[in-house]
């Protein structure tokens, strides 16, 4: 089918809608396939930036799209944001009176919508089928895809139906997008949509922005408090594998001061949606959930995303820690790793046909946990993409492991393990190298083998380390039958009687520390008065955010408002060339955030916190606007009344609208303007000056000439 395009360009309504200049990759060809009348799977990370896919050309296109989301409480966040820029949209689903789904309704057939959402059940009632066929439908979108196959992680049933929809409306493009489908899933997600091979389009898995770190777990709570106070009033997940832990952990972050609130399956449906909406508005710092926690929210401004314990496969780590940096700003992931996770984990897994498997991708949970390669690498991997450079942004990147020859620690430890006759796990064991007292030692005798004590100039820590190395490596095994005892392997004789060499990563903890204290912002002027002024601008999106009932990302993304402190615009023409200011927000929040950021200026240089290039200029204009001529405005600030109508022409050059009926005449006008055109518009003021005779001062001059080409533009 031809679509009959209007002749508005992708490329425009992006600007024009969503403010942002250019698109991602794959955006700019998805977005053009589907206004060709043709299919696409679209495959991207969390954050890649997929709902442009179909925003975009529903915008470009004739009639609505329908927009096919499982979770009801995306559907209003979305809804919400499309209409902060000015985009016809709305929603129907179960929690809405039959008045209000009539309304929509109604606003559907009459073609008044852009987009529209729906439930997946919804969709497939006889009524809701009739309702779109009587309506002008542009596209179908199918968000979450991956929820079609049971192969996915997050089977809803009433997807498999959605295939039945194309029969009805058959030459009507369709656009599945998902953030995590294997292979398997992917093939599911095609066949039953028939779709084809052609139609997929797969983005890079990569998140460069987040940082990687795994650590070991030993005293995690206080390593955990340590992390977050560096990171003071910023937004962060903590998952957690268990309820008990969310509400011990966040109760112990409350009595530390730091803004906490648990989540998990033991909360009420109202507790829950309390905690995301104060979550989501920015009312709580941090979160300490059960992996459920995140799945319908959108949030795009969380700094970062803590795995208290070890999660069961990557997939779910790598969604989860996803969940920070939607905005692309950089942000941290930290994982604690334990052996007792591992194992627990283990025990979870359940004797019938997918144990294999769950098994299978626990170990490759634990490979990436132990890795001591770039760990991006070992990620993108796993989900079949190769990267050849290391990445730079992650713990064993920014601190490479140190080999050295470990056969004699090696040596200890086997010999240990030999000559406790494998009857211990492996803090016994270290504990007996590093001769301990305690009575378990005693009452076996330990403390009469021959490598009692041999390793006692070694830490915990350190020894605990390199015990999971040498399992790692194949000399050691862990007996989980056995009550987790060590035994030696085939391997270990090699080192223990045949001088075989072994070489080891050596214990290095002072990367956390190192981290912490790169992390201490260094407290220039300049540092300051971002800091603050992004304070500022955060402080004033959620008063916005407040009156109008909607999420604080929705008014601006973070991203946005940074770039705000870094170029500070202070009127809508440069407010408009920021990312994410579009033209409804330009005329929204336009007006309020350009002043507010004029203020700011104004305030920092005047308190001396930094002086802003300019804030002369905005100070004039200040008091201008505030009602004082320039002859006051001059007394004030002790400067000449030529400088001060100097300031004003900078101003209207610059694209700020003045009342300047108050400083010019119409003679005045008429007359500079004259001797202008008479000289042949030179840039320079002085011939004008001289044919005026010298009448009028060259500042009130160059004045005249701002206003009036400001005026032709
Ligand atoms: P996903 O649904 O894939 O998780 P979103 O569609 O929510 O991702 O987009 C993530 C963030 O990236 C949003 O803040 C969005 O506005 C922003 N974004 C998307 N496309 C662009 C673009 N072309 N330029 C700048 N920002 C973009
Ligand atoms: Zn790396």
């Amino acid at each position: 089918m031809e679509t009959t395009a209007t002749n508005k360009h992708p490329k425009e309504i992006l600007s024009q809608y969503f403010g942002y200049s250019t698109f991602r990759p794959l955006q700019e060809e998805i977005v053009n396939r589907i206004l060709n009348g043709k299919d696409a799977l679209v495959l991207m990370p969390t954050g890649g930036g997929k709902s442009i896919c179909y925003q975009v050309p529903a915008l470009c296109m004739p009639g609505t799209a329908v927009v096919v989301s499982p979770l009801i409480s995306l559907m209003k966040d979305q809804v919400d944001a499309l209409k902060a820029n000015g985009i016809e949209a709305a929603f129907l689903n179960s929690s809405m009176n039959s008045g209000e789904q009539q309304l929509i309704e109604d606003q559907l057939r009459e073609g008044k919508l852009k987009l529209l959402y729906l439930a997946p059940e919804r969709l497939l009632s006889g009524n809701t089928v009739n309702l779109l066929k009587l309506a002008k439908i542009s596209l179908f979108a199918i968000d979450e895809a991956h929820c079609i196959s049971q192969w996915g992680h997050d089977f809803r049933p009433e997807y498999t139906k959605l295939g039945a929809l194309r029969q009805h409306f058959a030459n009507i493009p369709f656009v599945a997008l998902t953030a995590t489908a294997d292979k398997l899933t992917r093939q599911d997600i095609l066949r039953q949509l028939y779709l084809t091979e052609d139609d997929q389009f797969i983005a890079s898995f990569d998140r460069p922005n987040l940082s990687l770190e795994v650590r070991p777990g030993r005293e995690r709570y206080k390593q955990l408090l340590d992390f977050i106070k560096m990171r003071k009033r910023e937004t962060g997940i903590v998952y957690c594998l268990s309820r008990k832990t969310t509400e011990q952990v966040a109760e112990k972050l409350q009595r530390e001061g730091i803004n906490a609130l648990p989540y998990n399956a033991g909360l009420t449906p109202q507790e829950r949606s309390r905690v995301q909406d104060a979550f989501v508005n920015d009312k709580v710092d941090v979160i300490c959930a059960t992996i459920a926690f995140g799945m319908g929210i959108d949030k795009s401004n969380v700094r970062y995303v803590v795995h208290y314990n070890l999660p069961k496969h990557i997939e779910s780590y790598y969604q989860e820690i996803g969940r920070a940096g939607r905005d692309g700003l950089p942000s941290d992931t930290l994982l604690f790793y334990t052996y007792a996770d591992l194992d627990l984990l283990r025990s979870f897994i359940t004797d019938d046909d997918r144990k294999e498997m769950q098994l299978e991708k626990l170990k490759r949970m634990q490979e990436y946990a132990e890795a001591k390669i770039c760990r991006r690498k070992v990620l993108l991997n796993y989900f079949n993409e190769y990267h050849d450079q290391d990445c730079g942004n992650c713990d064993v990147c920014k601190n490479p492991p140190q080999f050295f020859d470990a056969t004699i620690l090696a040596q200890k430890a086997l010999s240990a393990v030999a000559r406790v006759n494998e009857r211990v796990g492996m803090v016994l064991l270290v504990d007996i190298l590093r001769g301990s007292q305690r009575k378990e030692i005693l009452e076996h005798g330990y403390d009469q083998i021959k490598t009692y004590g041999a390793g006692a100039d070694i830490s915990t820590n350190d020894w605990l380390y390199y015990i999971q190395q040498l399992i790692q490596l194949g000399y050691i095994e862990i007996a989980y039958e056995a009550g987790h005892t060590l035994k030696l392997t085939p391997a270990s004789n090699e080192v223990l009687r045949n001088g075989k060499t072994i070489k080891m990563a050596k214990a290095d903890w002072s990367f956390a520390k190192k981290t912490q204290e790169t992390f201490e912002p260094r407290v220039t002027k300049q540092k300051q008065f971002e800091t603050a002024m992004f304070e500022h601008m955060r402080h004033l999106r959620k008063q916005i955010a407040e009156k109008e009932q909607i999420p604080a990302y929705v008014v601006f993304s973070d991203a946005t408002l940074k770039e705000m402190v870094d170029k500070l615009p202070v009127n809508e023409r440069q407010l408009e060339a920021i990312s994410g200011v579009g033209r409804e927000k330009l005329q929204r929040y336009g007006k309020v955030f350009t002043q507010a950021i004029r203020k700011f200026i104004v305030h920092a240089t005047e308190t001396g916190i930094k002086k802003v290039k300019g804030s002369t200029y905005l100070i004039t204009l200040e008091q201008f606007e505030d009602g004082k001529t320039p002859y006051e405005i001059g007394q004030k600030r002790e400067i000449a009344e030529g400088t001060v109508f100097g300031h004003l022409a900078r101003l209207v050059e610059d694209g700020f609208t003045l009342e300047l009926d108050r400083v010019l005449s119409n003679d005045e006008r008429t007359k500079v303007l004259k001797a202008w055109q008479l000289c042949g518009k030179p840039e320079e003021i002085a011939p004008v000056y001289e044919m005026l005779g010298e009448s009028v001062f060259p500042s009130k001059i160059r004045l005249v000439i701002a206003e009036h080409l400001a005026k032709s533009v």
